[in-house]
């Protein structure tokens, strides 16, 4: 099947006809069978994609279809289809099925998006290779050595492989912009509060976002005008109103952009991402833009933030997982806390176990004011300084990750792969939203992402300067 790169191409071929939606279907599915081995579907809803298929080619010819016709989409295990199992890529929710639609979802579906599978992801999302599913690795489709990313690696895997034309992931401290970056996709994270968490499995609440994953900028504004704003379901969602980002993608305003010059000073970052910054950065210039070099003096503490307040976060999130309410109960249960102690002892993988341990300690009696009253005071200072920047430019401009994918296993120290958010982390701890866009490739043959930080709330000026920096830089492989 050709491969497309915007809804839009697929409308067109779907008016000449030479096109329909079980066509479409019938080759995803195709590919999904051919491309097994990368492990990206948890599960494919092969008759049901196929059934709604023949209704939205009806509507189509009837002229009663919705805006997102024609798009075939997978959605990350721990986002909520009413019906239909989740598991958050973990045992200790095996046989769990959702009893409702999360709402960023049943958005989608009013539009008459069809959903051919839930996808692979780091156990609870935790994680930045996609090493940390129950369910096995998921394989990079550009070198299958190397890891997709994560903790949304099934998301960006399906994307790259054509295996659906897009695809849900969850952003909270990198997984949708990293594995974007690691399969040379578009990748958003959209502010704090754009898009309902409603019927997204809680990893760390005051960071958690939904947000698309796909081959152009193009849809990714339409996904997420269609998902976002006010739900009666989550009261952190917005009033703000919610622009028709896909009508300013051509917006020609010329933007200021700062760059961290700390991030290009710095060891950790590859020097061929130095490079393509670097160029990237005059390139802005010959266009007209102005691009200033700021330094952000708390570098060093995003990691630590993030790493203290969501695993303190996670800790009470997951509490929930005992074996009495969703999922697996261990067979060794014979009274309350055997049933805690063995669901959750076989339930939960290492890294999970790992960041609740981590965040029990960050909130208990003696250790609270040390790390986690410090670390939200930490968070404070972060916001206030990254808003200062905001005030003077429209842009952050930084990579999305220091390094491109790396092989498997070649990361096993915790410490060093916490180290990988570093440029992420930022978009989170402040709610900021920021875009990774495949505009790099390595030597070593992986692509990387660049990313842009915006204005709270002002996705549709992000998605315009990110549609014209794909449209100017992407080396398309
Ligand atoms: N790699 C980060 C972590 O492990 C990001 C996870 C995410 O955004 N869900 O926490």
């Amino acid at each position: 099947m050709k491969s497309y790169l915007s809804l839009s191409e697929i409308r067109q071929d779907i008016t000449t006809g030479t096109i329909n939606c079980v066509g479409l279907v019938n080759n995803y599915l195709k590919r999904i069978e051919e491309k097994k081995e990368l492990n990206a579907f948890l599960e494919v809803f092969s008759e049901e994609a196929l059934s709604k298929a023949v209704e939205v080619d009806r509507k189509i010819k009837e002229g009663k279809a919705g805006r997102l016709a024609g798009m075939v989409i997978g959605i990350k295990d721990v986002i909520c289809y009413k019906d239909h199992k989740v598991s958050g890529s973990s045992r200790i929710l095996k046989g769990f099925t959702s009893l409702y639609t999360a709402t960023a979802l049943q958005r989608l579906l009013d539009e008459d998006v069809i959903v051919i599978g839930r996808l692979n992801c780091d156990e609870f999302a935790m994680g930045g290779s996609n090493e940390n599913s129950a369910y096995g690795n998921v394989l990079n489709p550009i070198n299958t050595e190397f890891v997709p990313g994560g903790s949304s690696g099934g998301s960006a895997a399906a994307v790259k492989a054509g295996l659906c034309h897009a695809t849900l992931g969850s952003d909270t401290g990198g997984s949708i912009r990293q594995p974007a970056s690691y399969c040379d996709i578009v990748g958003i994270k959209p502010s704090y509060g754009r898009i309902s968490r409603y019927g997204l499995m809680a990893y760390a609440s005051s960071f958690d976002q939904i947000g698309p994953l796909t081959n152009s900028v193009e849809d990714a504004a339409l996904l997420l005008e269609i998902m976002a704003g006010q739900d009666e379901y989550d009261s952190t969602v917005s009033s703000e109103p919610v622009a028709a980002y896909t009508k300013l993608l051509n917006k020609k305003d010329k933007q200021r952009f700062a760059y961290i010059k700390e991030c290009l000073e710095s060891d950790g970052v590859d020097p061929e991402i130095k490079i393509r910054m670097q160029e990237i950065i005059d390139e802005l210039k010959k266009d007209g833009h102005t691009v200033e070099a700021v330094s952000f003096p708390l570098l060093e503490y995003l990691v630590p933030t993030y790493y203290v307040l969501t695993t303190a976060e996670a800790s009470s999130n997951l509490s929930r997982y005992t074996g009495v309410l969703y999922g697996q109960r261990s067979p060794k249960s014979n009274d309350t806390n055997s049933t805690y102690f063995s669901s959750r002892s076989e339930g939960f993988g290492k890294e999970v176990k790992r960041r609740i341990m981590l965040g029990t300690f960050v909130l208990s009696a003696g250790y609270y004011d040390a790390y986690y009253a410090k670390a939200q005071k930490m968070r404070r200072r972060i916001l206030d300084i990254t808003t200062e920047i905001l005030v003077d430019y429209d842009f952050i401009l930084l990579p999305t990750a220091p390094k491109t994918a790396f092989r498997f296993g070649e990361n096993t120290d915790p410490v060093a792969m916490y180290l990988e958010d570093i440029f992420t982390v930022q978009a989170n701890l402040t709610g900021l939203p920021a875009i990774s866009l495949p505009v790099g490739q390595h030597s070593n043959g992986m692509p990387f992402g660049i990313q842009l930080i915006g204005r709270k709330f002002e996705e549709g000026n992000l998605l315009a300067a990110g549609h014209d920096m794909c449209k100017k830089l992407r080396v398309l492989a």
